[in-house]
């Protein structure tokens, strides 16, 4: 059941010794990079004033700017020869941060992969179809690596090409894929089309997903779509990439692994750190990281750690699903609006489709918000009064959550534009 029970298992007092060493360690190790070694200098921070974990909240925040300004080499804390792979962010606005690492790093993070999939039982001897794509984002190689070191048999498909997925699937007996929420959906009308049933057709067992926040309504649906179990995994390139926090079979949460990272929740907006069970930003410290440890980083990601211990025996704690990324955030009329609120809505309804776009526009002083809901090719009849009425509805139903008004068009199934990676699911065109 555990890839090494040992380690996942360790009493939480024993984890936090571990975690004060790890601790250490990286702030020694930061002074080995120009912009943590000048930070420590102005701000006349000492390593020695650190002396329990709780003193980590002395020490600044670093966030995804201080990355860009000293962009690519200010945190890199290690001679250039000992660096032996890049990857990057797969960020939509502004450059893209990079993060290097060493041989050990990549061990590491390959350990922690293959910890999270072993996890829900993948074995040697099972066949994993990586769905991600390969390159700079960390999705298609830090998966990749994992499975190898379980012994899986790889199947580096990368994204898209869903026809071909569906014949890899078929053809090797694939039973564990890695693939994006969105496009999971996505994927189950092109198995449709093709007259292949997942659920009877193929051996799929279970599916790892992730890479964008979805609710717990769209993970229902995939599991039922293709008669698996779907389990959330939670990364950033950042802090690696995957294998930062999964489920386990209890899917109550995702364990973070607390011997690699440390983890804090804070209030956003003033930074203070928050108890266990607040809901707020998560800010993370890598422990083990060589080539460019980073102290308290901002995901920018919001969630909280669920108290108490889980059912599978693991001491590591879990954070709640992701809510959504500070960011993301829309205010709407001064309402806040997440569109992981709009999503879970619309999963609901029968008759909406796979996809769905948000359209944010000022006119005058009076901002509104269009939502553009593909329609299950069922449902896409001539019947116009039929449409109406789901049209409706949809207004309704979101109504009653976000408490505003919102334009909604229907739009033919895989009309919306669709993207590889992450889904784009909100376009601001409000001018400030
Ligand atoms: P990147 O560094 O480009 O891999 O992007 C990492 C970001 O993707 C995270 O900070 C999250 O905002 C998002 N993300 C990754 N995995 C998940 C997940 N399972 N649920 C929600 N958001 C996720
Ligand atoms: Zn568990």
């Amino acid at each position: 059941m555990y890839w090494d029970e040992r380690e996942e298992t360790v009493e939480q007092a024993r984890l936090q010794e571990t975690q004060m060493e790890g601790l250490r360690e990286t702030l020694r190790r930061a002074q080995g990079s120009s912009y943590y070694r000048d930070l420590f200098k102005d701000r006349r921070l000492q390593i020695d004033d650190i002396r329990k974990l709780a003193d980590i909240e002395m020490l600044p925040l670093t966030t995804k700017d201080d990355l860009r300004e000293h962009w690519p080499w200010g945190f890199v804390a290690v001679a250039r020869e000992e660096l032996i792979r890049m990857h990057s962010s797969s960020g939509t606005t502004g450059r893209a941060t990079v993060i290097f690492h060493t041989a050990n790093d990549i061990k590491a993070w390959t350990h922690l992969v293959a910890r999270s999939m072993y996890m829900t039982g993948m074995r040697r001897g099972d066949v994993f179809q990586n769905m991600m794509t390969y390159g700079l984002f960390t999705g298609g190689l830090g998966f990749h690596y994992g499975a190898e070191e379980i012994g899986a048999l790889v199947i580096p498909a990368g994204a898209g090409n869903s026809k071909r997925q569906i014949q890899l699937i078929c053809d090797f007996g694939t039973t564990f894929i890695h693939i994006i929420p969105s496009y999971a959906l996505y994927l189950s009308t092109v198995f449709d089309e093709m007259h292949v049933d997942p659920r009877k057709d193929t051996k799929l067992k279970a599916a790892f997903i992730g890479a964008e926040p979805h609710s717990e309504k769209m993970r229902r649906t995939i599991e039922d779509l293709y008669g698996f179990k779907a389990y959330n995994s939670y990364g950033l390139s950042e802090m690696n990439g995957p294998g930062v926090a999964f489920e386990c079979p209890c899917q109550n949460g995702l364990h973070i692994w607390e011997d690699q990272f440390l983890v804090e929740i804070i209030d956003p907006l003033t930074g203070k750190p928050l108890a266990d069970g607040q809901e707020g930003e998560l800010v993370m410290t890598t422990l083990k990281r060589e080539g460019m440890p980073l102290i308290r980083y901002r995901t920018k990601d919001l969630t909280r750690i669920i108290p108490g211990p889980c059912d599978c025996g693991r001491t590591h704690r879990r954070i709640e699903r992701i809510k959504g990324r500070t960011d993301d955030m829309m205010i709407i009329k001064g309402v806040n609006i997440f569109p992981i609120q709009i999503e879970k809505r619309l999963m609901e309804i029968p008759g909406v489709g796979t996809n769905f776009l948000v359209l944010l526009d000022r006119e005058g002083y009076d901002d509104y918000m269009n939502v553009q809901v593909e329609v299950k090719r069922e449902f896409f009849t001539g019947d116009l009064k039929q449409l109406e009425k789901l049209r409706r509805r949809i207004v309704e139903e979101l109504k009653s959550d976000i408490l505003i008004t919102p334009r909604v068009d229907l739009v033919a199934p895989d009309s919306l534009p669709k993207t590889e990676g992450k889904a784009v699911r909100v376009i601001d065109n409000r001018k400030d």
